[in-house]
């Protein structure tokens, strides 16, 4: 870009003082942050109010990060309730309406959409920490980005404007079909697309049949991906670069705060946390407790600055590990080691926690295999018993009964259960195109 100097389009970071300052100044940023939202919050939201004086506590007994522990959970449930109760937004809102400028709203799978409000500094600071996030994972002023995602309700469209804040030419696709899509990122030679890990999949094998060669005929850079464990198991992530001839990065968000919370820098090594904007809690979904840093817990956030509506201790179901090790590229921000599912994935099998990600890291490993699965999972005789159904690659000519036998011995040494196996011709498995919904519990039927 003729008008942007070699430094600035050079630098490493977006922001380098915060995203490099040492782990005391995070702490002592995010203390300061937590004091004056939690204030906020108990100032200006009825829901707040009411909650924190039933509980017995107060903003102004807080003196370190660890008594946000001190204050009541919400979920998705309190958002729904209060939303019905004190319509259409609900009594977490802390501003006049009239300060609101967008809303959110979840998908609503599981009951009535949830809307999230911003004011107009709560979106800027959006932008400018999706601007940051990607900026970290190497998008950059002369980049061109396609985003195939709508300016619905849903909170991923609005991302596209951090990759304009960013500089990078920014190509508003939408949600179109795939023949269109390829078209698109063709005739613009786009650089890099942000997209599922599934439709990353999807798109690509798409392009091959149309007679497409992605890493010929393309010019994608950069993949961005979010909605799915699949984007921080390695071998998913190493599969869909395979096929692109792109570089993968794992993203992270929710609906009911911001469109990512957290992103891959080039490191590629866990997603680095929008701590400024987010405080972290990993806690055991039983005991509420919290588990040792690299442990697996329940992702529970609160945020610290979106003052339309903001979050205390909100439990978002999704079991997480994170880690305060130094990154190699100089961010400081804790690091995501990935999602490992949702609680309502989550299988118990024989006592045994297995998560649909793990069988998925295995399935992908082995390249006799397509990398597509299912999992059945079935009650005989008051014994839970699992079945994976796996698919044979295209280009693989091995026997099935050794091909299974290699998987029942990688699930086994991995997650302690032993499983059925079945091996299916190439393309047997529907693909997704959005969301994989790639379980199948029959055990419901025993109870009901
Ligand atoms: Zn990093």
């Amino acid at each position: 870009m003729a008008h942007l100097s070699d430094a600035a389009t050079d630098r490493p970071y977006w922001d380098e003082k915060l995203e490099t300052q040492s782990r005391a100044d995070w702490d002592a940023l995010k203390l300061d942050l937590l004091q004056k939202h939690l204030q906020h919050a108990y100032a200006n939201s009825p829901y707040y109010r009411a909650s924190f004086d039933a509980a017995g506590v107060h903003p102004d007994q807080v003196k370190s990060l660890d008594d946000i522990r001190r204050f009541p959970f919400i979920d998705k449930k309190v958002l729904r309730d209060r939303q019905t109760a004190v319509p259409p937004f609900g009594d977490l809102v802390a501003v006049p309406e009239r300060d609101i400028v967008y809303i959110s709203a979840s998908s609503g799978s599981t009951g009535v959409p949830t809307a999230s409000p911003f004011t107009a500094r709560d979106f800027d600071d959006w932008m400018d920490y999706e601007a940051r996030q990607f900026w970290s994972s190497g998008l950059r002023p002369d980049d061109r980005y396609c985003h195939s995602l709508n300016f619905s309700l849903f909170v991923g469209g609005p991302c596209v404007l951090g990759a304009q804040k960013l500089g990078a030419l920014s190509i508003h696709a939408g949600t179109v079909p795939s023949e269109r899509l390829l078209t698109i990122i063709r005739q613009f030679q786009a650089t890099a697309i942000w997209t599922t890990p599934s439709y990353a999949w999807y798109l690509g094998e798409t392009a091959i049949k149309e007679g497409i060669d992605p890493k010929k005929d393309l010019n994608i850079k950069r993949i961005f991906v979010a909605g799915e464990p699949g984007g921080s198991i390695p071998e998913t992530r190493q599969r869909i670069e395979a096929l692109w001839g792109a570089s993968v990065y794992d993203y992270y968000g929710l609906s009911d705060i911001f469109g990512s919370c957290a992103g891959m820098c080039e490191e590629k090594h866990g997603l680095h946390w929008a701590e400024d904007h987010i405080l972290v809690e990993v806690l055991d979904p039983e005991t509420g407790q919290p588990v040792p840093e690299g442990g697996r817990g329940e992702l529970v956030l609160t945020t610290l600055k979106k003052s339309a509506r903001p979050m205390i201790r909100f439990r978002t179901g999704d079991i997480v590990s994170f880690t305060s090790d130094p990154c190699a590229c100089g961010r400081t921000s804790i690091r995501m080691l990935g999602t490992h599912g949702r609680l309502d994935d989550m299988l118990i099998i024989k006592g045994v926690n297995i998560f649909p990600s793990d069988i998925e890291a295995i399935a992908r490993r082995d390249h006799a295999l397509s990398g597509e699965y299912k999992l059945i999972v079935e009650r005989e005789n008051h014994l839970d018993h699992l079945t994976v159904e796996i698919e044979r690659a295209a280009s693989d000519a091995g026997q099935d009964a050794e091909l299974a036998a290699r998987f029942a011995g990688h699930l086994k040494s991995v997650t302690g259960v032993a499983a059925r196996i079945v091996i299916l011709p190439p393309d047997t498995l529907p693909r997704a195109t959005h969301k994989a919904k790639r379980v199948e519990d029959r055990r419901q039927h025993v109870w009901s």
